[in-house]
Formats: C-alpha cells, sequence, structure tokens
C-alpha cells in the first residue's frame, strides 16, 4: 500500500508550500487507500520554534487533511518526531562507519573556512576537500587528545552518474563529482537532515516521496546513503515552486500574497476554497472545471496531471475562488465566520438578545455575495455604524439634483411617523413618498441612497434602510435637509 508523508520542520505556521506538499499526500494516500503520515524534523534546533509543531497540525486541521500516523495519534513506526529518535540513527551511523561509508572529520569551523578561502583565492568552486578521507588512527588519536569531537561525513564515491525516475521531473541525473562529502551527524551526534530523512523514510516504510524541487539536489545524496544501506530507494515526486504573481521566486517577506494557512483562518476564508485553490497550484484537471471538493479531488487527483513548470500564485484567484464558495454557503456559517470581525470592530456586542441577532444576520446576507472573505464584512458594512456619512463624489452629484429636497423631506415625514420600520414594513413607506411627490424609480430611489449610504450603489435599499434603523435615518435626513 501507498505510504506518503508530509515531514515539515516545525519552525513555525503552515506555509502554502507545505500546504500543498501535505494536500498532495493526502489526495493520493485517500485515492488509493494508504496512509499519511505527518512527521517532525527538528533536528536544526537553531530554527526550532516550540508551538511549531501543533502550529503545522492546527493548519492540516483546518484545511481537513486528517493523518494516519503522526506525533498526537501515534501509530505503528513512531516516534514521529525526530529528537525521540536519536537512537535510531546512531545504530544507522555506526553501520556507515563500520562499513567505511561514513568517517569522522575533524576540522573545525575555522578550518572549513580557511579550505573555503583558499579554494576561492584558486578559483574552485566549493565543497569538502576530503581533508578527513583518510586519517590513520594516530590521527585521529592526535585530534581526540586536543579534545576535539568529530562529526561525521558521507564518503561520496567518485565518478558516480546517479539517476531517478521522478514523478514530476521524469529522469533527473546527477554526477557524484559534483557532491562534496557532506556532513550527516554534527559532533553532539545530532543527524543532519540528509541522513535522518533516510532512516525515517525506510523505517517508517514510505515508498513515495513528496516535496518541493528545493530538495531535488539533496536527492542523489540521499539515495547515496540508500544504497550505503542496503536499503531501497523509494519514489520521488519533486514539485516546481510557486512562483508569486509577478513570476519571481516566492519569499516568504512577500506580502503580496498571503502565505500561511493560519491567516486564512484569520481572515475567514473557507477551508474548501483554499483547498480547492491549493490544489490547482500545479495540478491541472482535464476539463475547464475548476471548482472541486476535496472528494472529487480525491477522485481525480493524479500525478500525471502535475505540472514540471512553476505555478503563478494568483492571489485574484483566490479570492474570486472564495468569493464563489461562500455565496453557495448556508448563511448561518457565514455568520458564524463573519461575527468575531464585527465584534473586534466594536461594531457589535459580544452577546446579541433576539432582534440584535436578526438584525446582524440581516447585515451580513446582504454582504453575502459581495465579501471575498469573512473580514472584509467590516469595511462593508461600515456605513451602518459610522455616525459620520462619507458621501463620494456621484452620490453628491445625484443629491444637488432639483427633486431631492421634496423626495426626502417626504420620506422623513414617512420615517418619522412610521411604526414599523422592518424590512417588510419599508416599500409602502417608499410607495407613499412616490404618491405624494409624483417622483418615482431612480429619481425616487437614487436620491434616497445616496443620502443615506453615501453611495449610488450598494445593495438591497430596503434591507438597508432596515439595517440603518428609523432613528439613524431619520437623523440623516434631518442633517441633510
Ligand atoms: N523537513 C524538510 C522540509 O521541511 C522535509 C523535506 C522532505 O520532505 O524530505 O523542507
Amino acid at each position: 500500500p501507498l505510504r506518503v508523508r508530509y515531514a515539515p520542520s516545525p519552525t513555525g505556521h503552515l506555509h502554502i508550500g507545505g500546504a500543498r506538499t501535505a494536500l498532495f499526500d493526502y489526495l493520493l494516500a485517500r485515492r488509493h487507500g494508504g496512509a499519511f503520515v505527518v512527521r517532525f524534523e527538528d533536528t536544526d534546533q537553531t530554527r526550532h520554534k516550540e508551538s511549531g509543531i501543533e502550529d503545522q497540525l492546527n493548519g492540516l486541521r483546518w484545511l481537513g487533511l486528517e493523518w494516519d500516523e503522526s506525533v498526537d495519534i501515534g501509530g505503528p513506526y513512531g516516534p514521529y518526531r525526530q529528537m525521540e529518535r536519536l537512537d535510531i540513527y546512531q545504530t544507522h551511523l555506526n553501520q556507515l562507519l563500520q562499513s567505511g561509508h561514513a568517517y569522522p572529520c575533524y576540522c573545525s569551523e575555522a578550518d572549513l573556512e580557511q579550505e573555503r578561502a583558499e579554494q576561492e583565492a584558486r578559483g574552485e568552486m566549493g565543497g569538502y576537500s576530503g581533508k578527513c578521507r583518510h586519517l590513520t588512527p594516530e590521527q585521529i588519536a592526535a585530534y581526540e587528545a586536543e579534545g576535539r569531537k568529530p562529526s561525521t561525513r558521507f564518503r561520496v564515491p567518485a565518478d558516480r552518474i546517479i539517476g531517478f525516475e521522478d514523478k514530476v521531473r521524469e529522469h533527473v541525473e546527477f554526477e557524484s563529482a559534483g557532491i562534496g562529502d557532506f556532513i550527516i551527524a554534527r559532533p553532539d551526534g545530532i543527524p543532519t537532515y540528509n541522513f535522518a530523512v533516510i532512516v525515517d523514510d525506510h523505517m517508517m516504510k514510505i515508498n513515495l516521496v513528496i516535496r518541493g524541487e528545493e530538495h531535488l539536489s539533496n536527492t542523489p545524496r540521499q539515495i547515496l546513503m540508500y544504497e550505503a544501506l542496503g536499503m531501497p530507494v523509494p519514489e520521488f515526486a519533486h514539485l516546481a515552486l510557486i512562483l508569486n504573481p509577478d513570476r519571481k521566486k516566492m519569499s516568504k517577506r512577500d506580502e503580496s500574497i498571503i502565505q500561511f494557512i493560519e491567516q486564512y483562518r484569520e481572515l475567514g476564508y473557507l477551508p474548501e476554497a483554499v483547498v480547492n485553490f491549493i490544489a490547482l497550484l500545479g495540478w491541472s484537471p482535464g476539463g475547464e472545471e475548476e471548482m472541486f471538493t476535496k472528494e472529487e479531488l480525491i477522485a481525480q487527483f493524479d500525478l500525471d496531471r502535475v505540472s514540471k513548470s512553476p505555478a503563478v500564485f494568483d492571489m485574484d484567484k483566490l479570492n474570486w475562488m472564495n468569493n464563489a464558495y461562500l455565496k453557495k454557503a448556508p448563511l448561518s456559517r457565514v455568520v458564524e465566520l463573519c461575527v468575531p470581525h464585527l465584534q473586534k470592530a466594536g461594531y457589535i456586542a459580544p452577546q446579541l438578545d433576539e432582534a440584535g441577532q436578526a438584525w446582524v444576520e440581516a447585515l451580513i446576507g446582504l454582504n453575502q455575495e459581495r465579501m471575498r472573505f469573512a473580514a472584509e464584512i467590516v469595511e462593508l458594512s461600515s456605513i451602518f455604524f459610522k455616525e459620520e456619512l462619507v458621501i463620494d463624489e456621484e452620490a453628491a452629484a445625484v443629491l444637488k439634483e432639483e427633486h431631492v429636497p421634496v423626495v426626502l423631506s417626504s420620506f422623513l415625514g414617512q420615517v418619522e411617523q412610521a411604526e414599523d420600520f422592518t424590512v417588510e414594513a419599508i416599500p409602502a413607506l417608499l410607495k407613499q413618498v412616490q404618491k405624494d411627490t409624483g417622483y418615482k424609480g431612480k429619481q425616487l430611489f437614487m436620491s434616497i441612497r445616496s443620502a443615506l449610504t453615501g453611495q449610488v450603489h450598494g445593495p438591497d435599499l430596503n434591507v438597508s434602510l432596515y439595517l440603518l434603523g428609523k432613528e439613524k435615518v431619520a437623523s440623516r435626513l434631518r442633517n441633510l435637509l
């Protein structure tokens, strides 16, 4: 059975790139009845963040990518974080040292620095020179007597072509000559990524490794180690980069796109829209259809249709897609997403009575079609909360028209004597203004809309008037007149 894993370093929140890897893992595991493993690669303690594991899991959970094995639920091949697996790496490290595939290296950081400077002066490309490759027992004893602690390097064979069939990139080849002997364990015995990853993928019976293209050059190193340990080599699928809208490599500092899943959650995106969007970052379905539920993705997703060329992250498309999902969502769900934002803006109280709740639902319902994500409710609905009305240019022009004072004062009269100011009651008030003034259609509605919302376009007028409420409508009319 298929076994895939998402193996983040717990350095922070779930990034869009990691989310894509995890999604592809998840979809294939579900499609083929396999297992989706989430393993944490935390051996680089300098980059470690304490909440990193929870942050990553929360991101996956929000997206609905349930895993089969990980730190929280365990599984048959745990532990699922590397710092709890140090004895396992040690066993394999000893095996490599004994077979001569690895050797201790006593070079200090200063030694290596000097080596690099000398290479540079000769105009050579870097890579470890192999200085400690053939130390004699006497040399080793001398270093040890100095109190030096060795790191461990993998002995890269000379003149090998290392090739593999990548599920996305097809045939890939590297020459071993370009790979210097690399460090697989630091002096404190903690393994580096390249070594720990192969031990884990093997022990956890991972048979397909999906990851970002930035790891492609690590793969020949990993293949050499699998071979040295006599382990079968899994299959690989390296996913092309995700580019910014300006087709430059995505940098974590770029603010033109939202990069972390947590931010989407906070802004009130729908996870199913984000999943749908991420699936299309590199994967293309056969036909024209772009909207897919998770179940449809599971049924259709295949690495065959994952592109070798980079995907471009189109924020407008994501917003369009999220809006499409919001429009279809039940109002109650949209309300749940919007309410915290209205509370945070200080627009509504933490507790609402029945009338207040109905009012808020009407407010959100009025804007459901327009919002791209829930946080936008604050801006979209500000005219109902701000004391001062901002009148835009177009509305100001309308308000200069001759008939306006007549219409507005007639409407004010209707509002003042109205007993009922509900959505259902308002059309009759407007009708009465029409009768009394003789103005109808655009001349009637545009004047009232401009006077009360400060804009000529906007959502349903009856609902807008109800939401403003009798008091606000009357006082705005009075101010204008
Ligand atoms: N910990 C690595 C990363 O976060 C995982 C790479 C891999 O999947 O092998 O980039």
